[in-house]
């Protein structure tokens, strides 16, 4: 089938064409990605971004909004097609709230319950219904699927969710931990429980998603039943601009200097994190740094190594025993020097790296530890774009 993916944000269009197998057994298929049996997660047709959505000032290759970046994504897709008919569009949503625990079959109801949702992803859904709405313009008969970045942890247990604080939160506001990139350590979980042979539904491992954004999943017989992310994707982690846990009396402290909060959610979400510890949020140039000796940069990885440790630490009791530590996304998928600081602090967990396995540059699914190792290391690219394809076609499938 070919499917058009959109990942919708508010000032850029990211899409890729992709051609996947028909489904099968659509009801199985339904699951999840990689539940159709199928080896090979299709083939990338084209791809891109368009960038600098509602920006004329920007120049000309600005476009004024979502439905003309969609005329230029049209038109790049039409040429790749070559005569041949897209089957279905799979839209990236950041937040399905309470209500999705799965990808859906896009129609009017369902886009206003993503719009109802605004508040929990001001940013992000927004931004994803501009899409999903201009899709419905312009090819109103194509089906249309939205895969949640929240859904794979809507099996998370209630201890494991609920914050500590005033029920009325949770009952007026949603307040509660939602967790995010659901959809990359859903398809990473199924990849590794196969690069292992073990079979997904009893297959626990922690997993590290560490890209710009970062968080930790904790997989118990191939569900998520913890995640560092939570309200929001600031939890958790420190990330490259993000600072990730801090005590929250510090919120109420910078409050009582005068800061308001737009300038508070700026602080913590874009100049904290790598950026604030060493100047730098790209890893590579902070791994160099750190190389060279510089001091920030030393403590940068340290703190984000420290953190991450504590919280695979922590997940390895919550999944009753991890048999996989699994690094994911830019840095996890390529910095070397990362897995080795992160698993240098894991040797109380019987944790060894295969020093040459790990540095080994490689696009595959890989084991990166030792035979003896007390758990299994690996290395499994991400591809977020082939999930959603998946699920997509899946979905459009069980619903004929
Ligand atoms: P992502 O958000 O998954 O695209 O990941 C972005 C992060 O991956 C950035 O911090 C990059 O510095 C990091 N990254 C990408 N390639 C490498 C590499 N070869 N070594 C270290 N970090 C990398």
């Amino acid at each position: 089938m070919l499917i058009l993916v959109l990942n919708s944000g508010s000032s850029s269009i990211k899409y890729q064409l992709r051609q996947v197998p028909v489904p099968d057994d659509p009801l199985r298929a339904a699951d999840g990605p990689q539940s159709n049996g199928a080896d090979d997660g299709g083939r990338v047709i084209t791809g891109g971004l368009v960038e600098r959505i509602g920006d004329r000032a920007a120049g000309p290759d600005s476009v004024s909004d979502h439905a003309e970046a969609l005329e230029r994504i049209a038109l790049a897709v039409n040429e790749a097609l070559d005569g041949q008919e897209l089957d279905a569009v799979g839209h990236r949503v950041v937040h399905g709230g309470e209500r999705f625990s799965a990808p859906v079959l896009i129609d009017n109801e369902i886009t206003r319950a993503i719009e109802r949702l605004n508040p929990l992803a001001p940013l992000h859904n927004p931004a994803n219904v501009l899409g999903i709405r201009a899709i419905t313009d312009k090819w109103p008969a194509l089906p249309q699927v939205a895969v949640f970045d929240t859904a794979f942890h809507r099996t998370l247990p209630e201890f494991a969710w609920r914050y500590a604080v005033p029920d009325v939160l949770y009952r007026n506001f949603g307040i509660r931990r939602y967790g995010f990139h659901g959809t990359s350590h859903e398809f990473v979980a199924h990849q590794a429980a196969k690069l292992l042979g073990v079979e997904l539904g009893a297959f626990c491992a922690v997993i590290a998603h560490l890209g710009n954004g970062a968080s930790v999943a904790a997989i118990q017989d191939g569900v998520s039943v913890d995640t560092s992310m939570g309200f929001t994707p600031l939890e958790g982690l420190v990330m490259g601009t993000r600072s990730g846990d801090i005590d929250p009396s510090i919120l109420v402290f910078l409050a009582r200097q005068g800061m308001d909060a737009d300038e508070i959610d700026d602080l913590l979400n874009r100049d904290s994190g790598l950026q604030a510890l060493a100047g730098n949020n790209d890893m590579r140039s902070v791994v160099e740094s750190a190389e060279a000796g510089n001091h920030r940069a030393v403590l940068a990885l340290a703190v984000s190594s420290y953190r991450l440790a504590k919280y695979i630490g922590g997940y390895h009791v919550a999944v009753g025993g991890a048999q996989a530590l699994v690094f994911t996304a830019g840095i996890g998928e390529n910095s070397w020097q990362f897995r080795q600081l992160v698993a240098g602090r894991l040797s109380a967990l019987g944790i060894k790296l295969d020093d040459d396995a790990n540095r080994k540059r490689s696009k595959e699914p890989r084991v990166i530890s030792t035979a003896d190792s007390d758990i299994a290391v690996l290395v499994v690219p991400t591809d977020e774009e082939r999930a959603i394809a998946e699920a997509t076609a899946a979905v459009v499938v069980s619903s004929r």
